[in-house]
């Protein structure tokens, strides 16, 4: 299994900017939030299982997942948010195993923006967190996405604070700056992390 760095932030923090930074430096990325979205795409057996309990309803015309509705019925029925878990879970860490085998570079980048709600931090050798200040990160969220003040500060609400992200980190890139020297921080920690997976320490 290669050397794996966790990379995580809260929205808008930066881990987006910051992973195509490593990208850039032949760092394989493995995204969290992509493979959750691949177990459920049409055709698999996950989205098969989830029809069967909660009918056609659960499907767009599409024929993709209706996340708002599923939101809706875990938002409702906390065991629907079990049983979900329980398929889910184990396809989603099979697929994550499966890419970093898979990985040519000498450690990998695994994106996971849910790394401290969901208490993942000890499946990686190394935990980097993206960290700017809430108004930042509501501001540079709001630009994004065009969404009020209010949105923002709600999906902020939600996430864990700065202070929780920062418990669990091995690095802290401050992204508060300009990218130029966010981007500095990551050549520097490239340098580590290759020397880290080179000696199989942490
Ligand atoms: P995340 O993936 O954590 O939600 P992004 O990487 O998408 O965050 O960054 C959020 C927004 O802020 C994007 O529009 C991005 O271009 C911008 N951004 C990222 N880093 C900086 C920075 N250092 N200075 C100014 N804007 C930035």
């Amino acid at each position: 299994m290669p050397y794996t760095v966790a990379l995580t932030g809260g929205i808008g923090s930066g881990k987006t900017t910051i992973a195509n930074a490593f990208a850039a430096l032949g760092v394989d990325i493995i995204d969290a939030d992509v493979i959750a979205r691949e177990v459920v795409e049409p055709g698999t057996p996950a989205l098969k299982a989830i029809v069967q309990r909660h009918g056609d309803a659960i499907l767009t015309a599409e024929g993709t997942l209706y996340r708002a509705r599923l939101r809706e019925i875990i938002f409702q029925q906390p065991q629907e948010k079990n049983w979900l878990n329980h398929l889910l879970h184990p396809l989603i860490n099979a697929r994550t195993q499966q890419l970093k085998l898979l990985a040519a570079s000498p450690y990998v980048l695994w994106v996971v923006p849910l790394l401290v709600e969901n208490g993942l931090q000890h499946q990686a050798d190394r935990v980097l967190v993206v960290d700017v200040d809430a108004e930042t990160q509501l501001q540079r969220t709001q630009q994004r996405d065009g969404i009020s003040l209010s949105q923002a500060k709600n999906i902020l609400a939600a996430q864990a604070s700065r202070e929780q992200r920062l418990a669990c980190a091995d690095d802290i890139i401050d992204n508060s700056g300009k990218p130029e020297q966010a981007l500095l921080r990551v050549a520097e920690l490239h340098q580590c992390y290759l020397r880290l997976a080179a000696t199989g320490k942490d």
